[in-house]
C-alpha cells in the first residue's frame, strides 16, 4: 500500500477500462488524485498544466499511437514515470516501449501487476533522484573549489536560486568590512547594500543573465562598506542550468576595483577639466552644448543660451604683475563665475582669458542679458592679488539656442561674434546675437572672401599724403595710405577693411604688399629726384601685423629688393600696438632700428603710453593725433595738449608731426609751438601715386 498522496494522469479512451484501472489503483494507493483523459488533446493539455507523479497510458487509443504519447511525456515531463497499459502486446513492441523510456508495461488481463509495477517504478525514480543529488553536490563543491582557487583575493558567492539563499565566502564579507557572522545568507544582504543609483541596473543585468539573455553576469557598482562609505566592486557570475536551461544556481566573485575606478575618474576628470581653474574645459563644454542643441531640436519648450565671456585687457595684468599673478586672477574669477550660476549650468574655461557659460531655461533675450549683468556685477569688486588691487571686467557675447542650430560650434561661434561686438563697445559690455547680427556676420563673411580675393586680383591701391616741414613748406616725406578699389562698392577707405583684415589674419599679406609697393614707389622718386634731401616714405603697421609676423625680417627683405636706403623708410606704429605688449614690442623695435629705418608713433595722445617705456623705445617721431589738432582752434585744452606733446617730443629728442592740419590758423599755431612737421588737407589730400610724383617735382606746398 502506498501512503503518499499520488497524482496520476491516465490516458484511456474506454470508460469501462478506466473504471477497471481506477479500482485497481485504489487498491494500492491510499490518497489517489486521478486525472483521466481520453484523447491526445486533453492528454497534452494536462501534461503541460499539471505536474504528475505518474502517467498511465493505453497503448491503443484510436488515432493516437502509444509511442507518441510516451514521447510527448518524455519531452514535457521527463522525470515522471510512464507505464503503458495495453490489451495485447508482442515482444517487439514491448522492447520498443522500454527503449523509448517507459518505466514498465502492464497487460489489462493481468491487471494485478499494476500495483507492483507502480511500486518499482517509484523506487527506481527515488534512486535516480538520489544519485542525481549526489552528483550535483559533487559538482557543486567542485565548482566552488575552482572559483575559490581562481579568486583568492576576491570574495565569492554561491547563490542557490531555488532556495534563494546565498553562500558568501568569509572574504566576501570581509571586503565589506564585516565579520563572517555579521552577514547571513539572504540575497538582501547583498542587494540591500548596493548604491541606489546602481541597484536597478544590477537587478536588470542579473535577470538578463538568469533568463539566458546574457552569456554571463558582470557589473561594476558601488556597495556600502561597514564604515558607511561606498566601495566600487566588480561582480562576475555564471548561472548553472538544468536540462531545460533553467538557472538553479549562480556562483561568482567580488573584486574591489575602488582604486582603479578612482584613478579612471581622475583621468576622466583631468581630460575634461581645465587644470588651472578646475572648470570644465572646451571638450566637456562642447559635449554639454552638443547635448543641449540636440535636446533643443527634440523639445520645443527647452530653452538655453551660451554666454561667451572674454576678460578685457587681461594681458595688462599678466604683463604688469606676472603670469603667476595672472593665474591667480583667473582662478579667482572662475570662482566668481561659478558663484553667479545655478546648479545645472556649466561654466568652462575655453582657454587663455576666455570662458563660456551654458545656462538653461532662458526664455528670452532679456533674461539672458540679466544673467550677463549678474556676471558683470560679480566680476566688479577689485581682487586682492599679491598685494595689488586688480579690477577685472569682461565682454560678454550671448547666443540663444534655437532650432536653426544644428551644431554646437555654430552657437559658440555666434556667441563669439556677439562678444566681439561687445568688446568693440568698450570694457564690460554685453551683446546678444540676433538675426540682425546674423546679417552683419553674413556681410562680414562676404567681405572676408572678397578681401582675400582682393589681394590676388590686385584691387589694392596706395595713395600718398605729403608730410611737410612747417618752416620751409617743403615735402619731407610721403605717408602711404592703402585703398581698396572694390569692384562693386568703389574706393574703400582703410577703416572699412583694415579691422577685418586684422581679425582674419589677412593683415599680414596685405601689410607685405603695402610695404613692397611703398618702397618700390619711393625708390622711383629717388631715381627721378634731381638732388636735394631724400624724401622718406611712411608705412603704417597694424598692431596685429606687428605682433604676429616677423616684421624685422620682412623689412630687411623689402629694403634689399627695392634698393631703398633704410633711412628713407619710416614705419608708423600706434601707441596701443606698442603698449599692449611693451616687452615684445621692445624686442622687435631694436632689430628694426638696427636696420636703420625710422620708427614713428602714430595717433599719439589717444592711447595710454607710459612715459618710462617711451624713453626706452628707440623712436624717431611722435605723430600728434588729428583729434587734438582739429579742436585746437576751439578748445584751449586741446591746444595745450598739442603744445605739451611737441615739448615732450623735443625733450625726448625726437621729431613731431601734427596730423590733420586743415586750416591756416592751425598751421600758424603749430609753428608758434615750434612743431617741425605737419600733414593735412591744408597741404594736400592723399593722392594717387602718379599725382604724388607730380607734387614731388615742385617739392614746395602752399598752405
Ligand atoms: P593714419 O595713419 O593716422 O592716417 C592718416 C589718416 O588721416 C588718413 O586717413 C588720412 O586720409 C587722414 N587725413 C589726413 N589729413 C587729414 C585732414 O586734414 N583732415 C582729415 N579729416 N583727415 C585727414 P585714411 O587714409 O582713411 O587712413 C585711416 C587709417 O588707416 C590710417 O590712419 C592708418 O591708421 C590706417 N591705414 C592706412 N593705410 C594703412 C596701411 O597700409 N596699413 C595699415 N596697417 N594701416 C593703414
Ligand atoms: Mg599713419
Ligand atoms: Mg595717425
Amino acid at each position: 500500500m502506498i501512503d503518499d498522496p499520488l497524482s496520476i494522469l491516465m490516458l484511456e479512451d474506454d470508460a469501462a477500462d478506466q473504471q477497471l484501472l481506477e479500482r485497481e489503483l485504489r487498491k494500492h494507493i491510499r490518497q489517489l488524485a486521478l486525472t483521466w483523459v481520453t484523447g491526445p488533446q486533453d492528454y497534452e493539455r494536462a501534461l503541460r498544466t499539471f505536474p504528475f507523479d505518474l502517467i498511465l497510458a493505453d497503448y491503443n487509443v484510436p488515432g493516437y499511437h502509444g509511442l507518441a504519447a510516451l514521447e510527448l511525456a518524455r519531452r514535457i515531463a521527463p522525470r515522471t514515470p510512464f507505464i503503458v497499459v495495453t490489451g495485447s502486446l508482442d515482444e517487439e513492441t514491448a522492447a520498443d516501449i522500454v527503449k523509448a523510456g517507459a518505466a514498465d508495461y502492464v497487460l489489462k488481463e493481468r491487471i494485478a501487476r499494476l500495483g507492483p509495477a507502480i511500486g518499482s517504478a517509484r523506487e527506481r525514480q527515488r534512486m535516480e533522484n538520489e544519485k542525481e543529488t549526489a552528483v550535483l553536490a559533487l559538482r557543486e563543491s567542485e565548482e566552488r573549489y575552482a572559483l575559490a582557487v581562481g579568486g583568492a583575493h576576491d570574495g565569492l558567492f554561491d547563490w542557490d536560486l531555488r532556495r534563494n539563499r546565498i553562500h558568501f565566502s568569509p572574504r566576501w564579507k570581509q571586503m565589506l568590512g564585516h565579520a563572517a557572522a555579521d552577514i547571513g545568507s539572504a540575497p538582501d544582504e547583498w542587494l540591500g547594500r548596493i548604491h541606489s543609483d546602481e541597484v536597478g541596473e544590477f537587478r536588470q543585468r542579473l535577470d538578463a543573465h538568469l533568463k539566458g539573455g546574457e552569456a554571463h553576469f558582470e557589473m561594476e557598482y558601488r556597495i556600502r562598506h561597514q564604515d558607511g562609505s561606498y566601495r566600487w566592486m566588480l561582480s562576475r557570475g555564471l548561472a548553472v542550468r538544468d536540462e531545460q536551461g533553467e538557472a538553479y544556481r549562480m556562483a561568482g566573485s567580488l573584486t574591489d576595483v575602488t582604486r582603479r575606478k578612482e584613478a579612471e575618474e581622475r583621468l576622466l576628470h583631468d581630460a575634461l577639466h581645465d587644470s588651472l581653474t578646475g572648470l570644465a574645459n572646451r571638450t566637456l563644454f562642447g559635449d554639454r552644448l552638443h547635448q543641449a542643441v540636440a535636446r533643443g531640436r527634440r523639445r520645443d519648450e527647452y530653452s538655453f543660451a551660451v554666454l561667451y565671456v572674454d576678460l578685457d585687457q587681461f594681458k595688462v595684468v599678466n604683463d604688469s604683475l606676472g603670469h603667476l599673478a595672472g593665474d591667480e586672477v583667473l582662478v579667482a574669477l572662475a570662482r566668481r563665475l561659478e558663484a553667479c550660476l545655478r546648479p545645472g549650468d556649466t561654466v568652462a574655461r575655453l582657454g587663455g582669458d576666455e570662458f563660456a557659460v551654458l545656462v538653461e531655461d532662458v526664455d528670452d533675450g532679456r533674461q539672458a542679458l540679466r544673467i550677463a549683468a549678474r556676471i558683470h556685477e560679480e566680476l566688479g569688486p577689485p581682487l586682492k592679488i599679491r598685494g595689488h588691487e586688480v579690477f577685472a571686467t569682461a565682454s560678454v557675447g550671448i547666443a540663444r539656442g534655437a532650432a536653426r542650430y544644428e551644431h554646437a560650434h555654430d552657437l559658440l561661434r555666434d556667441a563669439d561674434i556677439a562678444m566681439y561686438r561687445a568688446k568693440r563697445r568698450g570694457r564690460g559690455n554685453s551683446e546678444i546675437f540676433d538675426a540682425s547680427i546674423d546679417a552683419v556676420a553674413t556681410l562680414r563673411l562676404r567681405m572676408e572672401t572678397e578681401l582675400r580675393r582682393a589681394l590676388v586680383r590686385q584691387e589694392l591701391r596706395l595713395h600718398f599724403q605729403p608730410v611737410v616741414s612747417l618752416e620751409t613748406r617743403r615735402i619731407a616725406g610721403m605717408e602711404a595710405l592703402v585703398r581698396w578699389q572694390h569692384p562693386e562698392r568703389g574706393m574703400l577707405l582703410p577703416d572699412e577693411f583694415i579691422p577685418l583684415a586684422e581679425e582674419i589674419g589677412a593683415i599680414v599679406p596685405l601689410g607685405q604688399w603695402v610695404l613692397r609697393s611703398a618702397c618700390a614707389e619711393a625708390r622711383r622718386w629717388e631715381e627721378q629726384a634731381s638732388g636735394g634731401p631724400p624724401v622718406a616714405v611712411s608705412v603704417n603697421l597694424s598692431a596685429r601685423q606687428f605682433s604676429q609676423s616677423d616684421v624685422p625680417a620682412l623689412v630687411c627683405e623689402v629694403l634689399d629688393e627695392s634698393g631703398l636706403p633704410a633711412p628713407s623708410l619710416r614705419l608708423e606704429l600706434t601707441e596701443s600696438a606698442l603698449m599692449d605688449d611693451p616687452v615684445g614690442a621692445a624686442a622687435k623695435l631694436g632689430p628694426l632700428k638696427q636696420l636703420g629705418v625710422n620708427l614713428d608713433i602714430d595717433d599719439f595722445g589717444t592711447g595710454y603710453s607710459s612715459l618710462s617705456y617711451l624713453r626706452r623705445f628707440p623712436i624717431d617721431a611722435l605723430k600728434i593725433d588729428r583729434a587734438f589738432v582739429s579742436r585746437m582752434d576751439a578748445e584751449p585744452e586741446d591746444r595745450e595738449i598739442v603744445r605739451t606733446i611737441v615739448t615732450l617730443a623735443a625733450n625726448l629728442g625726437v621729431s613731431a608731426v601734427a596730423e590733420g592740419v586743415e586750416t591756416p590758423a592751425q598751421a600758424a599755431q603749430l609753428r608758434s609751438f615750434l612743431c617741425p612737421y605737419a600733414q593735412g588737407f591744408l597741404f594736400s589730400r592723399p593722392v594717387a601715386a602718379g599725382e604724388a610724383a607730380g607734387l614731388l617735382r615742385s617739392r614746395i606746398l602752399h598752405g
